[in-house]
């Protein structure tokens, strides 16, 4: 066990001094696994996703999660179950019918993976460990252990975006988790609690009171099950924690697409002249980057830290053996991307 984390995490200067330390870490974290489980219990939300132990809806709905609110996810997944009701059905669909199921939400090679790994998981069943999944396209270290644990009881911990900042707080721990070895201390608490027993209500417990209680923002520790014991709170630091990583610097580009249009087909090519939305079809065109913003560009648009202003050139022809002509009603299912609508918008 990594007692050297869990020493870290209790100086607490009223814990007693003579019972041997191990004891105390491992009295701290029976407790904590108690008390989340049975708040987790009490409070959580009624969500659709949590109806059903089916790995297929549960590995559906983390990966719509990922970099998205619930709110904005519970239309698409209603929606997307309606038309893949099984895996089978997913992995029988053409990709552009998954790719149209998706658009809207975002981060499209989540959809692709997705597609990709339930051809192979239709065919071959659910492997019921986190080892087992994490071979399959986009199961990364996170979306392995949500559907291990939660569909199959697996005793392992999660970590995302909520749980490094509950476990950061609850035990004042001034790490910087984006670093390995720190994650790794982080991810090792959490499998300690995992461990402890009802993996699924432990994961889901502290996803929930990161969601709700020990947010980013407005935290309500009065609502939280371990607020007598919490460090951050204890030492006026919850503000403080996590520790904050520095952003990537927003980058200027100006983009100067080239909308080429014929018998209602556009000119699309595979994108690798551009620093965003890589190997996808995109416009043909020419980009920079820059050190300042155009004055006389009003078009932009952001992904990630890309700050895109852009110039569109209408072209009534173009010739090139690498354009796929593509049918502007079929556009959004090649590239559901709403940067690629927004230009069209320009010429439309
Ligand atoms: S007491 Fe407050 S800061 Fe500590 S874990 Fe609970 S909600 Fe987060």
């Amino acid at each position: 066990m990594a007692w050297s984390l869990q020493m870290k995490t209790l100086k607490n200067k009223d814990l007693e001094k003579n019972i041997p330390k191990k004891t105390l870490a491992e009295n701290s974290l029976n407790e904590d696994h108690k008390l989340l489980v049975q708040w987790y219990e009490k409070n959580k939300r009624s969500l659709p996703w949590r109806i059903s132990k089916d790995p297929y809806k549960i590995w559906l709905s983390e990966v719509m999660l990922q970099q998205t609110t619930v709110t904005a996810v519970i239309p698409y997944y209603d929606k997307f179950l309606n038309l893949f009701p099984t895996v089978q059905h997913l992995a029988d669909a053409a990709e552009n019918e998954v790719m149209a199921a998706w658009a809207g939400l975002g981060y499209y090679s989540r959809a692709r993976n997705l597609h990709k790994a339930a051809k192979h998981l239709a065919e071959n069943g659910f492997p019921k460990t986190a080892a087992g999944l994490i071979e399959f396209p986009g199961f990364g270290p996170y979306t392995s252990r949500a559907v291990a644990s939660i569909a199959f009881g697996e005793r392992v911990g999660v970590l995302d975006g909520n749980v490094i900042r509950v476990l950061s707080r609850r035990h004042g721990l001034h790490l910087e988790w984006w670093n390995n070895k720190p994650r790794q201390e982080l991810q090792t608490l959490s499998d300690h609690l995992a461990l402890l027993g009802a993996p699924e209500k432990t994961n889901q417990g502290l996803m929930e009171l990161g969601a709700t209680v020990c947010t980013p923002k407005k935290v309500m520790c009065i609502l939280c099950p371990w607020s007598s014991k919490c460090v951050a709170r204890k030492n006026d630091a919850v503000e403080l924690l996590p520790l904050k990583k520095a952003r990537k610097k927003t980058e200027i580009w100006v983009w100067k697409p080239i909308v080429a249009i014929k018998d209602k087909k556009v000119a699309l090519v595979k994108n690798d002249y551009a620093p965003f939305l890589k190997n996808q079809l995109i416009f043909p065109g020419q980009i920079s980057m820059e050190k300042n913003k155009p004055k006389d560009c009003k078009l932009r648009h952001s992904i990630t830290h890309h700050d895109i202003f852009i110039q569109v050139e209408l072209k009534k022809n173009l010739a090139g053996t690498n354009l796929h002509w593509v049918n502007l009603s079929e556009l959004k299912k090649v590239n559901p991307s709403s940067l690629l609508q927004k230009v069209l918008g320009q010429v439309l």
